[in-house]
């Protein structure tokens, strides 16, 4: 039989290979060049890493492990025009926020690659962009699977959190602040870019910038670790910042006032219309900064730690126990006109 996934010039198919696929890279020389580290190469943190049948990692004593998994699919996820580096780093990046909005330290991920073709300059750039920053974090690649098909990119990451101090959605406590990392919108702000629907258009810089922050994404791992004591609650901003924080609401049985005044605005939306603006910040998604509640009591520790980590971190509203979501400007309410991103209903 020939199995979906015996295209290449794969040594054990013994015969199953058209000739002429001789000269191209197998599927396992194309892991193993691409994929396993030599020994003193990056991050060893498992007992058993890559290329047994499986994988065996054992958390450090009094840890807990925390696991997740996100798929990227072309034309879904990213764009044709992004370059293999950066779509290397966005595989992991996307997976590393989930684990940073827990407050777990990344350990270890396997790879679920599927492919078109063997490209060995994409496969160069792509493991590139993803183990450097897997190195960054000192997180290991410990096996996966490689199949031909069309373009997608699975990951799951495992991290560790000290027993009962993993962040969670539910946490949130009626009084506490509500805080946000970093800059959201940007990413939307560059995505409605490449859909030409901005008028006028971004300049080459903030299309560039812009750019950056949508292919590239920066984890917020070491904000996430150290939140581990201070806030009760996190998530990360995957669909949109009113999206995201309607599920921390629902999973806490609370409800929330923020103050759109208050919106950390990028120097990139400052020029923006404030329509475009707000729903960029407020439903643009891809963001992968963290929002998260902690008491009034932590707001010293809480600056202290985004000077530390050299990231503007803005204190954008309050936790209630009236359910449901207020928005202020001005002193006044405003309308909740925002929605987040669902893959099955289509864009906000
Ligand atoms: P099996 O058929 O036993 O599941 P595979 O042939 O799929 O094993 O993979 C052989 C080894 O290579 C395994 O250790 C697997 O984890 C690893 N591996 C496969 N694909 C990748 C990949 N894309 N990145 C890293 N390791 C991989
Ligand atoms: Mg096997």
């Amino acid at each position: 039989m020939v199995s979906p996934k015996l295209r290449w010039n794969c040594p054990s198919a013994g015969g199953l290979i058209p000739d002429n696929a001789a000269m191209s890279l197998g599927e396992f020389d194309l892991i193993e060049t691409f994929f396993w580290r030599r020994p003193g190469q990056g991050p060893h943190r498992a007992v058993v890493g890559n290329g047994d049948d499986c994988a065996v990692i054992a958390p450090a004593p009094g840890m807990q492990l925390a696991v997740s998994t996100d798929t990227l699919v072309e034309g879904r996820h990213f764009l044709s025009t992004v370059s293999p580096a950066r779509l290397g780093h966005k595989a992991l990046a996307v997976n590393l926020s989930d684990l940073a909005a827990c407050g777990a330290a990344p350990v270890a991920f396997t790879l679920a690659l599927t492919l078109p073709r063997v490209d060995e300059a994409w496969l160069r750039g792509f493991a590139r962009g993803l183990l450097d920053l897997a190195d960054e974090h000192d997180c290991e690649l410990i096996g996966g699977d490689t199949t031909a098909g069309p373009l997608a990119i699975g990951i799951t990451v495992m991290g560790e959190v000290p027993a009962g101090q993993a962040l969670l959605r539910s946490g949130a406590q009626v009084g506490d602040d509500l805080w946000v990392s970093g800059h959201p919108g940007e990413a939307r702000l560059a995505l409605e870019a490449f859909r030409g629907s901005l008028h006028p258009g971004l300049s080459t810089e903030a299309f560039e910038a812009t750019r950056l922050a949508m292919e590239r994404p920066d984890p917020r791992v070491a904000l996430g670790v150290g939140l581990r004591s201070l806030a009760t609650a996190a998530i990360d901003v995957s669909d949109g910042l009113l999206g995201d924080l309607g599920h921390v609401l629902r999973r806490s049985r609370v409800g929330a006032s923020l103050n759109l005044d208050e919106l950390p605005v990028s120097p990139w939306l400052v020029a923006r219309s404030p329509d475009e603006r707000l729903d960029c910040i407020l439903a643009g998604g891809d963001d992968y900064e963290l929002l998260f509640t902690a008491s009034p009591a932590q707001r010293e520790r809480i600056a202290q730690l985004g000077a530390e980590l050299g990231l503007v971190l803005s204190r954008i509203g309050r936790i209630e126990a009236e359910p449901g979501l207020r928005l202020w400007r001005g002193g006044q309410t405003v309308p909740n006109r925002w929605t987040s991103f669902d893959h099955f209903k289509g864009a906000a």
